[in-house]
C-alpha cells in the first residue's frame, strides 16, 4: 500500500465536497489500518536528485497531522483540502464473541437527553410509535472493526438474532464515526450499546483498551472529540438477544420515515438542537434547530452558490451539484448569525469541519 499524494477527498464524503489530502491511503483490513497508522507517524518524504518524489521510512516522527475519515457523512472538508495524512478507514470485520454473554445488566451509561421532541411528528419523524425497551433481554458481545459500515452491521446482526442497533438504521456512517459522534436515533444513543473500545494512541504508538464506563458520553459527544490522539480501531458492543423480526420491522419503518426527510447529498444535521433550558425561555417548550430555521427564519430552500437549505428538512444543507465548501460554510454561518441576532441563541454546528475555514 502506498500513500497517494495530493489526492481528492470529495468522493469520500456524502456531500461530495472538499479539496485534496497531502497524503491519502485507504486500508481495508484491521491489520492494514494499524500498520498504516504506525507508518504515518514515522513517514518521511525525500526528493531524489532528479526531483522525483520517493518515500522512505526514517526513525524520526513525521510530525504531520493525521486525519481519520470514516464514511465522510458528518464532515465538511474545506476547498483547500486537508494537510498531512488522511486515512480513509475501510477496515471491516464483525465477530460475535459470546453468543450467551450474560443476563443483561442495565445499559452501562446513564440515559442522555437528545434535546428534542419532534415538533411536527406527522411531517418529520414520529419515533414514539416505534420505540420500545429491550433492556430485560439477555445480551451478547460483538467485536467490530471501526471501518465497518453501520447499515451493513445493523442488517447482519439482526439476521444473527442480535438487536439494539435498529434505532440507527439509515445513518450512513462507520462504527468509528458512530462512536466518535455518539450518534442518536430517536431517544437512543450509540453509547448505550458500547462495552469497550480498542484505540491506537498516536502519541505512543500503542494499542489501548478502554471500557465504556471509563469514558464520558453525551448528546453528539464522546471522549474522542477531546482526544484526537486516540484512533478507534475496534469496538465491542453489548447487544440484545432480542426480537429480530420486530427489530427488522423497526429498522424498515425508520428508514421509510427518514428517506422522506433526510437527504443523502448532505452531511446530516447541520446544527445540534438547542438545550431545553434555552428553548423553555424562548418558546416555552423544546424546539429543534430545523423547526427554528423553518418556522422562525422561514429559510427552507434558501441557497448560496450550489449549497441549499434543504426544501424537505431545514436543518440539512445539501449540495445541489456544484457546491463548494465555502458555499456550505457561508450559508451555515448566515443561519447561525440570523438566529443569534433574532433570539440571542447560539446554534452549535454538528457537522465537523476538516481543513481551514475563514
Ligand atoms: C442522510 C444522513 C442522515 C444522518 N442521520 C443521522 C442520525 O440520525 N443521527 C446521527 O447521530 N447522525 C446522523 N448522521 C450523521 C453521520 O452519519 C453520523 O455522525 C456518522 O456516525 C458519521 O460516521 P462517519 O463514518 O461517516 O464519520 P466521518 O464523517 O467520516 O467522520 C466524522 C468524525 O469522526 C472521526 N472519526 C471517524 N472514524 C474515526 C475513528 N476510527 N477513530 C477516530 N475518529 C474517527 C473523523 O475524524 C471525524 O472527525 C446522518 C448523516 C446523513 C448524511
Amino acid at each position: 500500500m502506498d500513500f497517494l499524494k495530493n489526492h481528492p477527498l470529495a468522493p469520500y464524503t456524502t456531500l461530495k465536497i472538499g479539496g485534496p489530502a497531502d497524503y491519502f491511503i485507504n486500508p481495508k483490513t484491521p491489520e492494514e489500518f494499524i500498520k498504516v497508522l504506525s507508518e504515518a507517524i514515522n513517514f518521511s518524504e525525500r526528493s531524489t536528485p532528479e526531483g522525483t518524489p520517493s518515500t522512505e521510512k526514517i526513525e524520526l516522527r513525521s510530525g504531520l497531522p493525521i486525519t481519520i475519515l470514516g464514511n465522510g457523512s458528518n464532515v465538511l472538508i474545506s476547498d483547500s483540502g486537508i494537510r498531512g495524512f488522511v486515512i480513509k478507514n475501510s477496515s471491516q470485520s464483525i465477530e460475535i464473541l459470546d453468543k450467551n454473554h450474560s443476563p443483561n445488566l442495565k445499559p452501562p451509561t446513564p440515559s442522555i437527553s437528545t434535546h428534542r421532541t419532534e415538533n411536527e411528528p406527522d411531517k418529520y419523524l414520529d419515533f414514539t410509535k416505534i420505540d420500545y425497551d429491550e433492556s430485560d433481554c439477555p445480551t451478547s458481545l460483538v467485536k467490530l472493526s471501526s471501518g465497518t459500515p453501520l447499515p451493513y452491521t445493523i442488517n447482519y446482526l439482526i439476521n444473527q438474532g442480535l438487536t439494539g442497533l435498529q434505532w440507527f438504521a439509515y445513518i450512513p456512517g462507520t462504527i468509528g464515526g458512530a462512536v466518535y459522534f455518539n450518534i442518536h436515533g430517536g431517544t437512543h444513543h450509540f453509547s448505550e450499546y458500547v462495552d469497550s473500545i480498542e484505540v491506537f494512541d498516536l502519541s505512543t504508538s500503542h494499542l489501548l483498551l478502554l471500557t465504556s464506563s471509563q469514558l464520558s458520553w453525551d448528546y453528539d459527544q464522546s471522549y474522542f472529540q477531546s482526544h484526537p490522539e486516540l484512533v478507534i480501531t475496534s469496538v465491542t458492543l453489548k447487544l440484545y438477544q432480542g426480537d429480530s423480526s420486530r427489530a427488522k420491522l423497526t429498522a424498515l419503518a425508520w428508514i421509510q420515515q427518514k428517506t422522506k426527510v433526510q437527504p443523502m447529498n448532505s452531511a446530516g444535521s447541520v446544527f445540534k438542537n438547542p438545550s431545553l433550558k434555552d428553548c423553555l425561555a424562548l418558546w416555552g417548550e423544546q424546539k429543534s434547530s430545523g423547526w427554528i430555521i423553518d418556522h422562525e427564519l422561514n429559510w427552507k430552500g434558501k441557497s448560496l452558490g450550489g449549497a441549499q437549505i434543504s426544501p424537505i428538512h431545514a436543518n440539512f444543507i445539501v449540495n445541489t451539484g456544484s457546491a463548494t465548501a465555502t458555499d456550505y460554510y457561508t450559508l451555515a454561518k448566515s443561519i447561525q448569525a440570523e438566529v443569534l441576532k433574532r433570539f440571542n441563541l447560539k446554534l452549535d454546528m454538528e457537522v465537523k469541519l476538516l481543513g481551514e475555514f475563514h
